[in-house]
């Protein structure tokens, strides 16, 4: 199923050729019309007609989170015919937030994107849509509302949390599809389950598009078995739209990224050499379709890798795989390098765990995992308990190579999260 079937299909020498006329179009763009890119165009001596392939792209500077926080808040702005009618601002641990802006065209066109998305994935004008992101400043929510409205179908603006009110609107209204974090989707199902609800038998939820953050597979398969649906994974931030840069296809093996909207390049993140398909290193996007804030070469952080080889349900844009992380969450515990998401791979894979977990580093270089045991699989007996303790040490420890302290708690006792979780506490003293 296709959304605009001739786009998605394009082959790879059109395809390109138009990813050529768009960045040199950006280009020329924000080297007259955006102060930012202006100066740094002077300062590094870049010149918009020195873009004559798209190999070229390497002429152009990096833009990173960083300049865009100190060019806030126009900074990035180009100065157009038409003004820009929608901010959103993604906010990180520090400082100012990243303000972005988008013109009439551009919602549009961020619409586009999820339409292509969610058809893709076998949406249509018949299903309900339940919106549990948060709306507001962040693009989750609204630039999915959107796709999700151009589709046809008909969307509920739940927000996140109230689980009470999420599970009536589901019974009421029946809703057929989620968009939610893995985190709140997580403990959704723990909520379903004490409430005795049986997605299967009470509800007729069949999607769910679950990003914003990262997880693993083990994450996917423990949302599918406990909701009772397809998860589809959905990437995107908010300086490339939000939602819908990069989604999958009823194949779920890698996810699209739209290479009309969007340049891609994969990097080595200590050099910023570019890396060949099917290395993983840091994604770089450039947009091609922006007219409010376009921004070139961002770099994303996000750690992945491309998956060159042509995908079975036609479409031509190249697919990325699961995002294993941020490079900046790389924890190094005792000189090793840990990524949360392997620590997560463990746990979402031992079925007497629940589905809530905390990364919690004191001391000098003390790492605990603090677990919720399964509800279903807690029969009180401290042997058992015992056991998949120690069983879940071990597995960790092979996983990441530092054997950390794990301790099981109660179902239902860490912190629920609605929006995205925070899995690491760092209280260490080095
Ligand atoms: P924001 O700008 O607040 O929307 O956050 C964007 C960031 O969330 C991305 O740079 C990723 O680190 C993360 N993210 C979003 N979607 C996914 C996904 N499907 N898998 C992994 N990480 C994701
Ligand atoms: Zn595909």
């Amino acid at each position: 199923m296709f959304w605009d079937q001739e786009i998605e299909t394009l082959p790879r020498p059109e395809l390109e050729q138009l990813q050529l006329k768009r960045l040199q179009k950006t280009v020329r763009r924000v080297a007259s019309q955006s102060d930012y890119y202006r100066q740094k165009f002077a300062d590094t001596g870049v010149k918009p007609s020195a873009i004559k392939t798209l190999a070229d792209l390497r002429r152009l500077p990096f833009t990173t989170s960083a300049d865009l926080r100190t060019n806030y808040p126009y900074g990035l702005l180009v100065k157009g015919k038409e003004s820009p009618i929608r901010l959103h601002t993604s906010s990180g641990t520090t400082g100012k937030p990243k303000a972005l802006f988008f013109s009439r065209n551009d919602i549009d066109q961020s619409a586009e994107n999820i339409a292509r998305c969610l058809v893709m994935a076998g949406l249509g004008p018949q299903d309900v849509v339940q919106n549990m992101m948060t709306y507001g400043m962040f693009t989750g929510a609204l630039v999915m509302h959107y796709g999700a409205e151009k589709v046809g179908s008909l969307v509920i603006p739940a927000g996140p949390g109230n689980s009470e009110k999420q599970l009536l609107l589901m019974q009421d209204f029946r809703t057929t599809a989620i968009h939610v974090t893995p985190s709140y989707a997580l403990y959704f199902a723990d909520f379903l389950e004490k409430k005795g609800i049986d997605p299967r038998k009470d509800l007729v939820l069949r999607l769910a598009f679950i990003g914003a953050e990262p997880y693993t597979e083990e994450t996917r398969r423990k949302i599918e078995d406990a909701l009772g649906v397809q998860v589809f994974n959905c990437y995107g931030l908010s300086e490339m739209n939000g939602p819908g840069v990069a989604f999958e296809c009823a194949a779920k093996a890698g996810m699209h990224l739209w290479e009309d909207n969007f340049l891609l390049e994969i990097i080595d993140p200590q050099t910023g050499e570019p890396l060949p398909d099917g290395q993983t290193g840091e994604l770089v996007l450039t947009t091609l379709c922006r007219e409010a804030m376009p921004i070139l070469r961002y770099r994303t952080r996000d750690i992945t890798a491309i998956i060159p080889e042509p995908c079975p349900c036609g479409r031509t844009h190249r697919r990325l795989q699961r995002i294993t992380g941020r490079s900046d969450d790389m924890l190094i515990i005792r000189g090793a390098n840990v990524y949360p998401q392997q620590i997560e791979r463990v746990l979402m894979s031992i079925p007497g765990l629940g589905r809530n977990y905390l990364i919690v580093l004191e001391g000098l270089d003390e790492m605990t995992v603090k677990v919720e045991v399964s509800d279903a699989n807690f029969d009180g007996q401290v042997e058992h308990l015992v056991r998949l303790q120690n069983q879940t040490m071990e597995k960790l420890r092979a996983e990441i190579m530092v054997r950390p302290k794990v301790e099981l708690v109660m179902p239902g006792s860490l912190p629920a999260s609605e929006g995205k979780a925070k899995r690491v506490i760092d209280k260490r003293v080095l």
